[in-house]
């Protein structure tokens, strides 16, 4: 019913196009034929929704600047349809996000400009051994180092799940290069495959490489969006100033530290440090650490460390009562409670009442979102790490479609999700996928927060649209996304772990007209985190599905050369 309202929208829409462009009188006794052929002739959302992948990707494999007129053409004898209007857009930021923004912005026949600080395409996913020179990132004028992995990074997700959608990350052979053909591979294969990427989709060339971004604001007089750039490394200081019609904000929300705040912090001592410096265990040989945080990577970080350090305390808010225990496994690594104080004596207390004395304080505390060159006069705020007011975590209701930010969803599968954003905003852009008036987006976004809060869920769970973590107890989850109730992975004692991801990726792939989320990648997502949690040392290298792994690579031979 919703799909036929939508189609509805867009004929209506593409009327007022046609009437608006003044069809020349001598076009006068076409125009029914043409209107009816631009019916019949382009793919509208609902016949786009059931074309199968394979299609789709035949057709879109050639890159045109406009994809619509590829797919089938009216008779030479009438007009062309003309195409949607082509907007100059500026995506800021070549991760994965970036690009697959890039390609889906030029798919549709936008111009489309990308700004990347760094020298090459990749984001988080370009190692660099350097660390920033303020450990736990408190100092705004830091020298900033964007990417938060460690040299030992194996992705947490299968790479058939995690591939975007067309363009599956199957394991590559190329002459005289040693690629890493795990199926979960190390960081250094991820940034080759979105290096394969951009190059394939010819995304390299739209990007201005060493350009940082300084600020982003509207022009309130001719709704534009001027945006200041700057070379970086010896192309000058100087700040140069452009206009779009649409900015597209794809900087990731990995490098701005969050940190763990407890009574006598401040005072303690001893070195601290942000796992977004965390690069290598060698510098924690025979020291007494404690980490904070339960994340993947405090996993990864801690088993890392144990192998050198000296003492490995996991200071953990998710720890059961019965703490501190010994891991097994390990004769030097306990978990703990959280930390209730430090000392100025270099003593850490945890809530279990166990202390130690800690040569170092490891936060694995997670990252705040952070756009230092926006300005949206408060238009767009982040409050307690929600970004807001944004309907459907993209579009501040007031500035659509003109102003998007694509991949602040977390606790996801990012590149097919982000992949599926991007096919929204270009469509919406163009003007060929309706979004609902400002006021009915503004009250979406309002009965979501409300929804959150009457669960009990902190504004900073936003944004993680999946394994939510509810306790049954608070009798929050009929309330928060009641749509969504029958989604759920597992209870964990009296903690229900819902999953809204995929309906949220379904909703996004209803407006831009594509195929649903694959069944094997849904199950394989469920798979892997069982996997996780059985064998939390050794998932990545022992699993279970491998009908899920056939069920993939079936799919993807239509992808391949
Ligand atoms: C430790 C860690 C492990 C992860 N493991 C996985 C995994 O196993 N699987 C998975 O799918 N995902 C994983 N992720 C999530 C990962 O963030 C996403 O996969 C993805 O890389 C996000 O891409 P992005 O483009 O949104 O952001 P990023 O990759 O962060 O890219 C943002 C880009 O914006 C640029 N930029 C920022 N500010 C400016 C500016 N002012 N001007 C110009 N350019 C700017 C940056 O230089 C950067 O290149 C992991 C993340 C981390 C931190």
């Amino acid at each position: 019913m919703k799909k036929k309202v939508s189609v509805l929208k867009t004929e209506r829409f593409r009327t007022l196009i046609l009437i608006r462009m003044s069809v020349p009188l001598m076009f006068g006794p076409f125009f029914f034929f043409f209107f009816h052929s631009y019916r019949l002739h382009t793919p509208l959302s609902l016949e786009r929704s059931i074309t199968p992948t394979n299609k789709l990707s035949h057709l879109f494999s050639s890159e045109s600047s406009c994809p619509f007129l590829l797919i089938s053409r009216p008779s030479p004898l009438l007009p062309l349809p003309l195409p949607p209007p082509s907007r100059k857009v500026a995506v800021i930021g070549a991760g994965a996000t970036g690009l697959v923004a890039a390609r889906e912005l030029r798919r549709e026949g936008h111009q489309v400009v990308v700004f990347e600080r760094n020298n090459r395409v990749g984001g988080t996913w370009v190692y660099d051994p350097r660390t920033e020179s303020d450990p736990l990132g408190r100092d705004p004028l830091r020298s900033i180092v964007h990417t938060s992995l460690y040299d030992s990074l194996r992705t947490n997700l299968p790479r058939e799940s995690m591939g975007f959608r067309d363009y599956p990350f199957v394991v590559v052979k190329e002459e005289g290069k040693q690629r890493d053909p795990r199926r979960f591979p190390g960081h250094r294969e991820v940034c080759c495959y979105l290096s394969d990427f951009a190059h394939h989709f010819g995304i390299i060339g739209l990007i201005r490489f060493e350009t940082e971004v300084l600020r982003v604001g509207l022009n309130h007089e001719n709704k534009k969006w001027v945006v200041g750039s700057r070379r970086i490394g010896g192309g000058g200081d100087d700040e140069k100033v452009e206009v779009f019609d649409a900015v597209v904000v794809c900087i990731g929300h990995y490098s701005e530290p969050r940190l763990a705040r407890f009574p006598g912090i401040d005072l303690w001592p001893r070195k601290q440090i942000h796992s977004h410096n965390y690069r290598v265990p060698d510098p924690f040989r025979d020291q007494v650490v404690v980490l904070i945080g339960s994340s993947a990577s405090a996993q990864d970080i801690s088993r890392d460390i144990s192998g050198v350090a000296k003492e490995v305390h996991i200071a953990s808010r998710s720890s059961s009562d019965s703490t501190p225990i010994r891991l097994p496994g390990y004769d030097n690594m306990w978990l703990h409670s959280m930390i209730e104080s430090t000392h100025e004596d270099g003593r850490v207390i945890f809530q279990d009442g166990s202390s130690v004395y800690a040569d170092v304080i490891l936060h694995c505390t997670g990252y705040e979102f952070h756009f230092p060159f926006l300005d949206t006069n408060n238009i767009v705020r982040v409050e307690d790490n929600r970004v807001g007011p944004l309907y459907q975590h993209v579009f501040p209701p007031t500035l659509a479609p003109w102003l998007s930010f694509i991949g602040l969803t977390w606790k996801v599968i990012p590149f097919p999700l982000c992949e599926l954003q991007s096919k929204w905003v270009a469509g919406v852009l163009s003007g060929r996928i309706p979004l609902p008036t400002q006021e009915d987006m503004m009250s979406s976004v309002s009965t979501f927060y409300s929804k959150l809060e009457a669960a009990g869920i902190p504004k900073h769970y936003t944004h993680n649209i999946s394994d939510y973590q509810v306790n049954m107890a608070s009798n929050g989850v009929k309330a928060c996304h009641s749509e969504y109730a029958s989604i759920y992975t597992a209870v964990k004692m009296d903690v229900l772990i819902m999953c809204f991801q995929f309906e949220y990726v379904d909703w996004l792939a209803s407006q831009s007209g594509f195929p649903v989320t694959e069944e094997w990648r849904k199950q394989m997502y469920f798979a892997n985190g069982k996997n996780r949690d059985a064998r939390p040392e050794t998932y990545r290298d022992e699993w279970n599905d491998e009908d899920l792994i056939l069920q993939a690579q079936q799919q993807f031979i239509q992808f391949l050369p």
